[in-house]
């Protein structure tokens, strides 16, 4: 597969639905790939991605940055609270809030600095003791928490238990985030992206399918 294949796939999957694909966003997720892959894309002219890691992160995309100026990072994976300064300085949206202590560091550095990044909560809809997350029961209450602190939360993220029909996790973040008011959804990655639109994904969070195997 391609960043352009990806690309049509995702196209595919909003029209079939009566979505307009522009209101898709690839967050092409670059962890851990070769940095030969990730300069094919920026040639390509993508300019959206994904990192788990704040080092890693910091380690790469300065130097492209310089290259591609507009280049929008997302973090996608846990984030510790002493790298909330590092992750504000590199990332324009962060998908991973997940819990007070991280809210509360965000809206800090968030004031302080006077930057507006998208935020979305991570909802742990499998309610998996091992995956980080809100739980779903929990959220209503951690946003308006989030709001209270004046966070810019836009939407939630999860990520589908592996053995689980992604579907159901899905819908249940999509019904959280519309009675949330909240209009964005984080969900999909190489194997459901095309299910995560049709259930109203906005951004979906593709790795392999677009880069191949992780080294
Ligand atoms: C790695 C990762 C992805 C991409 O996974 P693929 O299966 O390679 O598409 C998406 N979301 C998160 C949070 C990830 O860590």
């Amino acid at each position: 597969m391609t960043l352009s294949s990806i690309l049509s796939s995702v196209a595919q999957a909003a029209r079939r639905v009566d979505r307009n694909p522009g209101e898709i966003r690839l967050v092409a997720v670059s962890k851990k790939q070769p940095l030969d892959r990730i300069k094919a894309a920026l040639s390509e002219g993508h300019r959206i991605f994904g990192e788990n890691r704040v080092q890693e992160a910091q380690a790469k995309w300065p130097s492209l940055r310089e290259l591609y100026p507009d280049i929008e990072i997302h973090i996608v994976g846990p984030l510790q609270t002493n790298k909330v300064r590092q992750a504000l300085e590199l990332a324009q949206s962060i998908h991973s809030v997940d819990r007070p202590s991280l809210a509360e560091a965000l809206a800090r550095r968030i004031q302080e600095v006077g930057i507006s990044p998208d935020l979305f909560v991570q909802v742990n809809t499998g309610e998996e003791p091992q995956k980080s997350g809100v739980l779903p029961k929990e959220t209503d209450d951690f946003v308006a928490d989030c709001h209270r602190l004046d966070l810019p939360i836009r939407g939630l993220m999860c990520i589908p238990p592996i053995n689980e029909e992604p579907a159901l996790h899905f819908s249940l973040l999509a019904k959280i985030a519309a009675r949330n008011g909240l209009e964005w959804l984080s969900m999909g990655m190489s194997a459901d992206f095309e299910v995560a639109i049709r259930l109203g994904a906005t951004h979906v969070r593709v790795g392999s399918a677009v880069f191949g195997r992780r080294g």
